[in-house]
């Protein structure tokens, strides 16, 4: 392919994944763009992420180890690198280094001490350590490339080693390739992905008990240099931009890079920015997802979220499902009507606001809010609920306070149309509450279960709405279409919609050219 038509092939492939409705959505986050971070390198390589969300990265030529800290700083980590090139930190903070020039596999700990961990294979030096990748049981894979001079190759050929737990036998487990480069496994140490950059192709294995690998198949029709994997699964190779390809092997999305990219890794504080190094500088790009080794993140969890700038920070949204989402707001943790059902809250940070909008099961569980609660934890709930949780504060329809700091509205919440057999509402009028919450100039708000009410259309200045969509309990599609036409949000999450098809919505609001739709997982 000729590099006009790739470069248009790429645009077309960002242009579609960032498109609002059923459209696939990007894994950038919307709107952000490719940053330089540094400059003024001779060949970036081996981005790696601390525990706490630091850079580390190796300019090879140079001979140097950098560290890119999370308050913008640049400094230089290690001098006499050996001619670093792939880098990765094991579980208690050292990290590990290919030796490219050293033809070694070396752990840095975080005083700058050095030990050689592999130099030798059945008594010969190496190629040219490239890059590698821990599993979590703490073995080493790692390839061994050679890039210019054949001198003094002692391997008979190119392959990838690994090094085992006990860093005690160093096994050769793949033979057949011709250049392997990156390496990247799945946080659950079973598939591990390696690039033939010599063969131009990308391969995919099973990660057997001890270390060997099985079930080689064909992952991608490309080569790489350096990979990362998300926790969604997609893969990150480095071509002519970043290549993303879902864990079934399809190209979903290239981000494009000012300049070649050598290699990727997730960071940042939240693990949700990726790292590019490319040829003499450093960039980075926000994400939608976040990257699959760090533990703590709540993507890291499964779950989707979706960045929005306001004028006091960055909002985010994380759709956990049905009429449960939780909001990250400068590190404030809001949960809405969290239950049990959609996410194992053992696993979350401990909440600082829950609103809950009304007492039906898949709305108010007790459960879920006590182990979200922490000393200092506001929780916003309807009269009814309060009789089960204690300790909360109760908004009736129409009430507005500040709690922790931000603005909450109380809109009432009901069914018109939609009634139970006996002739009762199945959300009668004056129990359940949507909530407006306010960031910064962005206002959100969360209708709960209830119908296209006036009080719902009267609202002004909504940026973004979750409407509740599934029947008998709710609202239609056209419903949803008419509330939205009427109050004008700048975007419709449609939600809690069970069995209804979101993307009627899409079609019903085709015309309102101000209104997008963004279907997320949320039946
Ligand atoms: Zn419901």
């Amino acid at each position: 392919m000729n590099r006009k038509l790739f470069s248009l092939t790429a645009f077309m492939l960002v242009a579609a994944a960032t498109g609002y409705g059923g459209e696939k959505q990007s894994v950038v986050a919307l709107g952000a763009q490719v940053i330089k971070l540094a400059g003024g390198f001779s060949f970036t390589e081996g981005p790696a992420c601390d525990a706490a969300g630091n850079i580390f990265f190796t300019d090879i030529p140079n001979n140097r180890i950098h560290k890119w800290s999370l308050d913008g700083k640049l400094s230089v980590f290690r001098e006499n690198s050996g001619g670093a090139n792939g880098l990765f930190f094991d579980k208690t903070g050292n990290l590990l280094a290919c030796e490219g020039g050293g033809r070694r596999l070396v752990s840095i700990n975080p005083r700058g001490n050095v030990e050689a961990l592999a130099e030798k294979y059945r008594g010969k030096p190496f190629n040219s350590l490239n890059d590698l990748w821990i599993d979590p049981k703490g073995g080493i894979y790692f390839t061994d490339p050679r890039y210019g001079s054949r001198d003094n190759m002692q391997q008979g050929g190119e392959h990838v080693y690994y090094l085992t737990p006990d860093r005690k036998e160093i096994k050769r487990v793949i033979d057949d390739m011709v250049r392997p480069n990156g390496i990247i496994g799945t946080p659950d140490g079973k598939i591990l992905y390696v690039t033939d950059n010599g063969g131009g192709k990308t391969f995919v294995y099973t990660i057997n008990k001890d270390g060997t690998l099985s079930n080689k198949k064909l992952f991608a029709p490309e080569g790489s240099d350096g990979m990362t994997i998300d926790n969604q699964g997609n893969v990150y190779l480095t071509t002519r931009g970043v290549a993303v390809y879902n864990k079934k092997g399809e190209k979903i999305e290239v981000i494009k890079v000012p300049e070649g990219p050598a290699n990727v890794c997730f960071g940042g504080k939240d693990n949700s920015t990726l790292f590019i190094t490319a040829r003499t500088s450093l960039y980075s790009v926000r994400m939608r997802v976040s990257g699959a080794e760090q533990q703590q993140s709540i993507t890291e969890l499964g779950f989707e979220q979706d960045i929005f700038q306001t004028s006091a920070g960055e909002l985010k949204i994380i759709l956990i499902g049905h009429g449960t989402l939780m909001f990250d707001f400068n590190g404030k943790l809001i949960h809405v009507d969290p239950v049990s059902r959609e996410a194992d809250y053992t696993k979350f940070t401990k909440a600082d606001l829950i609103l809950i909008t009304h007492g039906h099961g898949d709305h108010l569980d007790p459960k879920a809010i006590n182990i979200l609660r922490k000393e200092g934890t506001k929780i916003i709930l309807t009269k009814a609920c309060a009789e089960r949780v204690a300790g909360g504060i109760v908004m009736q329809n129409g009430d507005e306070r500040n709690v922790q700091g931000l603005k909450i509205e109380a809109v009432p919440a009901y069914n018109i149309v939609n009634k139970r057999s006996n002739g009762m509402a199945f959300h009668p009028k004056g129990e359940g509450n949507g909530y407006v919450i306010t960031f910064g100039d962005k206002r959100v708000y969360v209708a709960g279960d209830t119908e296209n009410i006036p009080e719902m259309k009267r609202l002004e200045g909504i940026d973004i709405v979750f409407l509740p969509m599934n029947l008998p309990y709710t609202m239609t599609p056209e419903m949803a279409a008419d509330a939205a036409k009427a109050f004008k949000p700048k975007i419709v999450y449609p939600y809690h919609y069970g069995q209804t098809d979101p993307n009627k919505l899409v079609n019903l609001l085709k015309d309102s050219k101000d209104i997008k739709v963004r279907i997320r997982k949320m039946r």
